[in-house]
C-alpha cells in the first residue's frame, strides 16, 4: 500500500545528517528542531500558527478541550472516518452527533448538518478523507449563523487547497477554528514514528492548545487547567523539517499516480472512480474505488492472490461501532456510509508507484472483475 524504504533512500543522507544534529546535541524534547518545524509548517500552510503535538488524536483531543466545552455538548462529524475523530469526543464525555456523506466524495454532507444542529451543538467537525475537503464554504456560513466551533480533521489532506466561490482559497486545516493534523508514517506527510499538529488562525487558542499539550502548564510548575503530556520528539521534527520540503512533489507523484490509474481504468464503466471537485484540490491519500457489493470482497481476495495489497477504509462506520453502541444508533441511519463501508476499496498509493506497478495492479483487478 505504501513504499516508506523507496521514499527514506533518496533522501537518506539529508535524513541522517538532521537525526544525528539532534543526538550530538542530546536536546531530544523541546528541541530547536520544534519551533523551527512548526514555523516552516505554518509557512506552508500560510497559517498563523502552528502547534505540534504527539500524533493526530492527541491533535484532536487537544483541539476539543481548548474550546471549554460542558459534559453533553454535542459535536457533529462524518460516521465514514478512521474511528479516533469520534473517540476523542466520546473520551471527553461529548456526544457525537452523525451526518451522513456525499455518496461521491466520501465527505460529510454538509447540506444535511442544519437538520442535526440542536441548542446542544457547539462544534462542527469535518474530516477530509482520501485528501479532498469537504465543502468548507457553506459549512463556515453555518457556523456563523449557528455560533458554532469548527474544528478541521485534515488528518488526510494536509497540503489540499480549498477554493471559495470567490476564487480565493485555503489550506485544509487552517480554515475553522482549529485545524489538525497527524504525521503517522504512512499519512502524506509522514515522520519515523508518531506525531501530530494543531493548526490556528487564532493566538488565543494558539496559546491554549499549547499550554494543554503541556500540562496545562505556562510556568514551570504552575498550573493553570488541566492537560496532557503531549508533545513530538525533537528527532520527529528533525526528519519532518526534511521531508516538508518535499511535500509538494510528494502531492505532485501521488496525483500522476491517480491520473494514470484514471486511464488505466476508463475502460471499465461498472468502476465508480475516485471524482476531482470543482472546490478542492485532491492529494490522494487514498485512491479509492467502489465497487458493487457482491463483489468487493471477493476482488479484494483475488488481487490479494496476485500478490497485490488493497484496503477497505472503512469496513464499519463509526455509528455501527461496538463502543458506541451506548448511543443507539441503527442499521439504516447512514445508508451512504453504510453502503461505502461495503463498497470501497483502496488501492495501493504512494509517491513511489511505477507505471509497470500501476498496469500489473489495473490487469489483475480487470480480470478480477470480468471472471464473476
Ligand atoms: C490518522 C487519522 C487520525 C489519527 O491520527 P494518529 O496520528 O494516528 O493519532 C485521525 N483522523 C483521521 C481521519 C486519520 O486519518
Amino acid at each position: 500500500m505504501v513504499d516508506l524504504q523507496g521514499q527514506y533512500s533518496k533522501i537518506k543522507a539529508e535524513i541522517h545528517d538532521a537525526v544525528q544534529a539532534v543526538i550530538s546535541r542530546s536536546a531530544f524534547v523541546r528541541g530547536k528542531e520544534i519551533p523551527e518545524f512548526e514555523q516552516n509548517l505554518a509557512r506552508y500552510l500560510q497559517c498563523r500558527h502552528a502547534v505540534t503535538c504527539a500524533n493526530g488524536t492527541d491533535a484532536l483531543q487537544i483541539s476539543l478541550m481548548a474550546l471549554n466545552l460542558q459534559p453533553g455538548d454535542e459535536v457533529i462529524t462524518s460516521p465514514f472516518t478512521f474511528f479516533a475523530t469520534v473517540e476523542v469526543i466520546v473520551f471527553l464525555g461529548l456526544r457525537p452527533v452523525f451526518v451522513d456523506v456525499r455518496p461521491d466524495t466520501f465527505n460529510m454532507d454538509v447540506s444535511q448538518i442544519e437538520k442535526a444542529i440542536t441548542p446542544r451543538t457547539k462544534v462542527l467537525l469535518p474530516v477530509h478523507l482520501f485528501g479532498q475537503c469537504t465543502d468548507m464554504e457553506p459549512l463556515l456560513e453555518m457556523s456563523r449563523r449557528h455560533n458554532l466551533f469548527v474544528i478541521e480533521d485534515a488528518c488526510q489532506a494536509i497540503g489540499t487547497v480549498y477554493t471559495f466561490r470567490d476564487g480565493h482559497s485555503a489550506m485544509a486545516g487552517t480554515m475553522g477554528h482549529l485545524g489538525c493534523t497527524s504525521f503517522f508514517p504512512s499519512k502524506n506527510l509522514g515522520c519515523f514514528g508518531d506525531g501530530g499538529a494543531i493548526f490556528t488562525q487564532d493566538d488565543a487558542l494558539a496559546a491554549r492548545v499549547r499550554t494543554i499539550a503541556n500540562h496545562g502548564s505556562e510556568v514551570k510548575y504552575h498550573h493553570d487547567r488541566i492537560g496532557v503530556n503531549s508533545r513530538l520528539d525533537t528527532i520527529q521534527a528533525a526528519i519532518l523539517n526534511v521531508k516538508l520540503k518535499y511535500l509538494d512533489s510528494y502531492i505532485h507523484a501521488r496525483q500522476q499516480a491517480a491520473a494514470r490509474y484514471d486511464r488505466l481504468l476508463a475502460s471499465c464503466p461498472q468502476l465508480g472512480l475516485p471524482i476531482r471537485l470543482p472546490f478542492s484540490s485532491h492529494t490522494f491519500h487514498q485512491y479509492t474505488l467502489q465497487l458493487s457489493e457482491n463483489e468487493r470482497n471477493r476482488v479484494q481476495d483475488q488481487l490479494r492472490a496476485a500478490g497485490i495489497p488493497t484496503m477497505v477504509y472503512y469496513p464499519v462506520p463509526c455509528h455501527l461501532q461496538k463502543a458506541l453502541a451506548y448511543l443507539g444508533y441503527q442499521v439504516g441511519d447512514f445508508p451512504v456510509a453504510e453502503r461505502l463501508a461495503r463498497t470501497v476499496l483502496s488501492l495501493p498509493m504512494h509517491t513511489e508507484l511505477s507505471e509497470n506497478q500501476q498496469q500489473y495492479i489495473v490487469e489483475n483487478l480487470l480480470s478480477a472483475l470480468s471472471d464473476r
